[in-house]
């Protein structure tokens, strides 16, 4: 298993603090890696600096085939790396997979988008073109509960665009990161695709310097508002993609078992820990206890285990914070007063196992329902005052996801146009698209991935008017 950093063309061991990657079903370690020092950033970002005077001038078509290139070697490598994730995050083995698949599917279409060149003819017969260029050199900085498929989410945009990256993974989660940047090193010329390890003094170390033109974010709010203010001082361009506290409303009229597969699969996805994975669920009362019944039978047949274990439906809580935080919602929310329906087994001793948990009896103002829980847990309010849940919804700083269920799509479409949330599905929940935007409004993010004007977001624009003499 390869632990080290990826800089001047060269595999490289970090000179700063150790880093132990621990596996969070078991809490052992399972890895050690170094943090990259200061010196070390900054020799990476200069060398990026340099390769990109070259990169930046590669034909469109070398690009392709060079991601194409790429993905095709991901997928030979499946296994390896669907273990690798499972083994560092914890989610099961058939998921890492599926984040390996959707991985090469985003590679793939950002290989064939086409960057676009606007022209004008203006009356006094002047020609206008707007290129979109590269930036420069790009940082992606990366969370831990999606390692793999969110770091190809900022890379391939941004070298598709032209850029030279510099990538931190997360320090809980580098393992997978670390082997999709040895493939891809494979295929680019030394220094255009690099990578740092390291916590939080790495990446503000990203985020202050004057070499990186673009930050490329996901991760909490509360960093993501850290960046931006890092990021304040050279005018350095953030594309932020942050938390997400996603409501879904269900309507009386659907069919209850029809939808509540779907609505469980979408809630414990990953146990909870995505960012747009629905987090709260209204349900209009006279199907309240019929829904509630099926989620709760759905929810005692599953498997709570090592997500290498092909048995395991739902892995573990991916690090000890994380753990705590969600356990104490849970825990403040029954000393209020709510009812926790827990699924009966028992629990593996180490690791940071939570059973998944609906919670009933809860009042709209507690904090598992108003904060982002990121957690193997589903707090379930009846409603019958669909004005009221809308108002409450729009009153949150969180605006990344959000569904509404029913069969009477007109209907479903209006109440989608009156949440504030940059995606609503209509009975369906984080179900992406590469070639849709996708981000946050208000706290839940800054800017908007996927699509072309995704990856426009790792471009300037540039207008060339030219006129006759
Ligand atoms: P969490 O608190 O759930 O770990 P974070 O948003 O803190 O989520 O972490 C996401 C990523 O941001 C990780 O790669 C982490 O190392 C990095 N990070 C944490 N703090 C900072 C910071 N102040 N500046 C830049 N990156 C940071």
């Amino acid at each position: 298993m390869n632990t080290q950093m990826y800089i001047l063309g060269q595999v490289v061991e970090g000179l700063a603090a150790p880093l132990e990657v621990i596996n969070p079903a078991s809490a052992e370690i399972i890895a050690s890696c170094r943090s990259a020092s200061a010196a070390q950033v900054d020799d990476a970002i200069a060398f990026a600096q340099a390769r990109f005077e070259h990169w930046q001038h590669t034909p469109d078509a070398v690009i392709r085939e060079h991601l194409l290139a790429i993905s095709a070697e991901l997928l030979v490598h499946k296994a390896e790396i669907a273990s690798l994730i499972s083994l560092e995050q914890g989610k099961p083995i058939a998921l890492a997979e599926l984040e390996v698949e959707l991985s090469v599917i985003w590679i793939n279409t950002v290989a064939d988008f086409e960057i676009p060149i606007e022209e004008y003819q203006e009356a006094n017969g002047k020609k206008i073109l707007v290129y979109n260029r590269p930036v420069g050199v790009v940082a992606s900085i990366t969370p831990w509960n999606w390692p793999f498929m969110i770091a190809t989410w900022h890379l391939f945009p941004a070298l598709k665009a032209k850029n030279c990256v510099i990538h931190k993974p997360s320090e809980y989660t580098p393992l997978s990161s670390i082997l999709l940047v040895e493939i891809i090193n494979r295929h680019l010329p030394a220094g255009v695709c690099n990578l740092v390890l390291g916590a939080a003094e790495v990446g503000s170390m990203l985020s202050s310097h004057t070499g990186i033109a673009k930050l490329s974010f996901t991760g909490s709010i509360r960093t993501g508002k850290s960046i931006l203010q890092h990021s304040a001082y050279d005018l350095k361009s953030v594309l932020l993609e942050l938390g997400g506290n996603d409501l879904g409303i269900v309507l009386a009229d659907v069919d209850v078992d029809e939808v509540a597969e779907k609505i469980f699969a979408a809630a414990f996805l990953n146990s909870g820990q995505t960012c747009a994975c629905l987090k709260r669920l209204y349900v209009q009362k006279n199907i309240y206890q019929a829904l509630l019944h099926k989620l709760s039978n759905i929810m005692h047949q599953q498997v709570l285990g090592s997500g290498l274990d092909p048995e395991s439906t739902l892995g573990p809580l991916q690090n000890q914070a994380q753990f705590d935080k969600v356990k104490a919602l849970i825990d403040g929310a029954r000393e209020r007063g709510a009812t926790l329906i827990q699924s009966i087994q028992v629990l593996p001793t180490r690791g940071y196992f939570i059973a998944p948990t609906l919670v009933t009896d809860i009042t709209e103002d507690d904090p598992l329902v108003t904060e982002e829980q990121f957690g193997p847990v589903l707090p379930i309010l009846p409603f019958d005052d669909l004005d009221q849940v809308i108002a409450q919804n729009n009153q949150l700083d969180y605006g990344l996801g959000a569904s509404v269920w029913s069969k009477d799509l007109d209907t479903a479409h209006e109440i989608a146009m009156r949440l504030q949330s940059g995606t609503v599905w209509i009975n369906s929940h984080c179900d992406l698209s590469p070639r849709v935007a996708f981000g946050g409004w208000k706290h839940s993010g800054l800017g908007f991935s996927f699509g072309v004007e995704g990856l426009l977001h790792y471009t300037h624009k540039q207008a060339i008017h030219v006129s006759m003499v």
